[in-house]
């Protein structure tokens, strides 16, 4: 056997020796230096070649190759390991402070409905819901809005095609409940209503509405007063009065608008109540009999009341808003006020 074949042996385990100390590029590269650089000691022992026979030649050339793609192969792992772990080291720097998940909330709006809708829960009222489409019976004809009434003008609702609207109110709601249940009645319809309105700071062509109904014996317009002002205490403090101004409404008969004390200055007048104390909220009354003849109720047995809100004048009121186009802008600084 040649000495190379034993020189060889013995570089390839001095080379794996130091190896295995390599920690840093740093002394990677004195390694790599030493060993595979033009005069490093890989190309040393090619310097043999020229002493060889031609017999020798190839065996040792092979010899020498493999010893050589030991080398590099080796440094090319040593290289990769080397780079995996700078670049992990780099990628998480454990003295970073944690990004704070961003939590939802809901939504002002959802949040005053959703109040409300406990108020009337807890006294007895059930939550009833209907179609936004709905047709020209259930939105105007059996609430008793006859053919020549301006809110059947096309410059106020949204006619669809086949007779359709997009409804103006959830009294729809109201007929259809009552269609399904015999007395008593006990409910609120919560939900958007459409008009044709133009935004600015109190109107929106998408607004959203409670309306509440009650069908039983004897029920009176001092059951609806003492209803609206246990619900308004409860949502917007105990300071709240309450009063009626007779009013006209096709479904109702007698009508009423109800206001209630202004929450900005507690009823001693102020720029928001124009220094009246009140704040119109919405309308109400008795359930006009007329009403009752398309659902089939007995108009001789029962009476009923029913009253209006409007969601967003309410959330408007309860948070000091004056503008309720904010509202749907889903500006997330505004929303996470609340
Ligand atoms: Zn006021």
């Amino acid at each position: 056997m040649h000495p190379i074949t034993q020189e060889l042996e013995q570089l390839q385990k001095d080379f794996s020796q130091e190896a295995q100390d390599i920690a840093d590029m740093q002394a990677f590269d004195a390694l790599r230096i030493k060993y595979m650089s033009k005069k490093g000691l890989v190309a040393e022992k090619f310097k043999v070649m020229a002493t060889l026979s031609g017999e020798e030649r190839p065996i040792i050339g092979k010899h020498l190759n493999q010893m050589k793609a030991f080398v590099q192969n080796r440094l090319d792992e040593l290289r990769t390991s080397l780079s995996d772990a700078g670049e992990k080291s780099a990628k998480i720097d454990l003295t970073l402070p944690g990004n704070r998940p961003v939590i939802g909330r809901m939504h002002p709006l959802m949040k005053v409905l959703e109040e409300i809708k406990t108020i009337f829960r807890e006294m007895g009222f059930s939550i009833e819901t209907g179609p936004e489409v709905e047709t020209d019976f259930y939105n105007f004809e059996a609430l008793n809005i006859p053919a020549d009434h301006p809110s059947r003008d096309m410059q106020d609702s949204f006619y669809l095609p086949g007779e359709r609207v997009l409804r103006t109110h959830t009294s729809p709601v109201q007929i259809r409940t009552m269609q399904k249940v015999q007395p008593p009645v006990r409910m609120i319809a919560p939900g958007r209503c459409f008009r044709r309105d133009t935004p600015d700071a109190t109107h929106s062509p998408m607004f959203q509405q409670i309306e509440g109904l009650v069908v039983d014996e004897g029920v009176s317009m001092a059951d609806l007063k003492g209803v609206l002002l246990a619900a308004m205490r409860k949502l917007l403090g105990e300071h709240i009065q309450i009063r009626f101004r007779p009013s006209f409404f096709p479904f109702t008969e007698p009508s009423a608008e109800y206001d209630i004390t202004c929450s900005s200055c507690f009823g001693s007048g102020c720029r928001v109540c124009k220094q009246t104390g009140w704040l119109e909220i919405s309308g109400a009354g008795m359930v006009d009999p007329a009403v009752f003849g398309f659902v089939d109720y007995d108009a001789e047995k029962y009476t009923g009341y029913a009253f209006g809100m409007g969601l967003e004048r309410i959330a408007m009121i309860k948070y000091n808003i004056d503008d309720l186009r904010i509202f749907y802008e889903n500006d997330v600084r505004f929303l996470t006020q609340f």
